[in-house]
């Protein structure tokens, strides 16, 4: 079977690049080595950002943040909870930083009165001295991705889930991709496998400089109807995000070696709950009913490798600094870094890229068009 590309990974890159390419008519078969999100975007927080929490940090990515918040929303409605979060804290002046950047940057932000939030959250710290809400909400994260799948399956797009890519040779005209169900043709690969790239770019005799950080998140019966975030600096412990009365609160950050070595860290647990007991004291009381673990594929700027590859980088790859996108060889492209939250973004960057090299003019339509079964 030939395909003008075959992308490597069902998570949220994957499916959202999948249902790109197949909607601008790219004849496009999507490998999935398991089933769809069984990799990071299943154990992410399912936060849909809303980019508050970057006004100060990274103000790029909290605009993106912000649109694709608002594009996600509109578009996919019965994947996104209904609640807003309120981000609170304990300094002031942080906070109006932040709601200042926020007006600037046109991230959506509205101070509280916290008479008003400790009626609605009585089980939150006292001591908070401010809160605001903001477009920051649940999303299931999995129907996301299976949505995306539908819908580039009606568009004519090849979904193979079960199959692993097993080796890889380049062509004259392509490449022929070896799994455990056949062989396929490719014009384009692209290799969304999140901290799993590695192992597909080594098929490539390619080594993409990534760094592995591992998070861990607790389960436990909700404290508040809806998300909580401390509003500071980005930092570990600062998100208790409600999914269907449970509260998920994360997460860490640990460098790693391996992506197979990812496991819920031991010390996590006290670690999350006495941290964030600073803004519901209950956390530390209550019953943890699960705990896992995710690993982020970070681009690694300080690699001496990343400086080598810079002239590999594609168009839209200044956009953000969040992800980047790595030809290694030619049309094979390796994506790394991003969020759920930026995947259709980070998706539409790509497909603009192979539209750029197939000179077709065929425009994203996945920003307008409902991501409805
Ligand atoms: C702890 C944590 C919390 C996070 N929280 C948030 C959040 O709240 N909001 C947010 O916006 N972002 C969040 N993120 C970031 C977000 O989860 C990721 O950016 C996103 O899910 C990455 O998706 P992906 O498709 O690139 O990777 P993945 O979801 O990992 O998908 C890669 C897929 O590739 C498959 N695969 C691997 N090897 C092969 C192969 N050889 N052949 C075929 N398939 C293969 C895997 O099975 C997997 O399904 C979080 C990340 C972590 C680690």
């Amino acid at each position: 079977m030939r395909y003008e590309v075959v992308i490597f990974g069902g998570g949220a890159t994957g499916t959202s690049t999948f249902r790109d390419l197949a909607m601008r008519g790219f004849s496009v078969a999507l490998l999935e080595r398991r089933t769809i999100a069984s990799g990071t975007t299943s154990a992410s927080h399912q936060n849909l950002l809303g980019g508050l929490r970057y006004v100060l940090s990274d103000p790029i990515v909290a605009q993106e943040c912000a649109e694709e918040n608002a594009i996600i929303s509109a578009i996919a409605p019965e994947v996104v909870g209904e609640l807003q979060n309120y981000f609170v804290g304990f300094s002031t002046e942080y906070a109006w930083g932040a709601l200042r950047a926020a007006k600037k940057l046109h991230v959506k932000a509205t101070e509280l009165d916290l008479r008003d939030v400790f009626r609605e959250i009585p089980s939150l710290n006292i001591d908070l001295a401010v809160a605001v809400e903001t477009t920051d909400r649940n999303i299931n994260a999995q129907r996301f991705c299976w949505l995306n799948c539908a819908s580039a399956e009606l568009c004519g797009g090849s979904l193979f889930q079960g199959t692993e890519v097993r080796a890889i040779t380049q062509l004259n005209d392509g490449f022929r991709i070896k799994t455990n169900h056949g062989d396929l043709r490719t014009t384009y690969i692209i290799n969304a496998t999140g901290p799993w790239v590695n192992t597909v770019a080594a098929k490539l005799d390619t080594s993409i400089p990534v760094t592995y950080s591992q998070g861990t998140i607790i389960v436990q019966k909700a404290l508040s109807p809806r998300g909580i975030q401390h509003l500071r600096q980005p930092s570990d412990a600062d998100a208790y995000i409600v999914h269907d009365g449970y509260g998920w609160l994360g997460t860490t950050s640990t460098t790693i070696n391996n992506p197979e070595e990812a496991n819920p860290q031991p010390w996590a647990d006290a670690y999350l709950k006495k941290e964030f007991a600073q803004i519901l004291p209950g956390v530390k009381d209550q019953p943890t009913l699960s705990t896992f673990a995710g690993v982020r594929a970070l681009a690694d700027d300080n690699h001496p490798e990343s400086a080598k590859n810079d002239s590999h980088f594609e168009n839209g790859r200044r956009k953000s600094r969040d992800f980047r996108v790595i030809q290694a060889p030619k049309n094979a492209f390796h994506v790394i870094g991003g969020k759920l939250t930026t995947a259709r973004l980070m998706a539409e960057k790509i497909a603009d890229v192979i539209c750029d090299k197939e000179a077709r003019s065929a425009r994203c339509q996945t920003a307008k068009e409902p991501l409805a079964p």
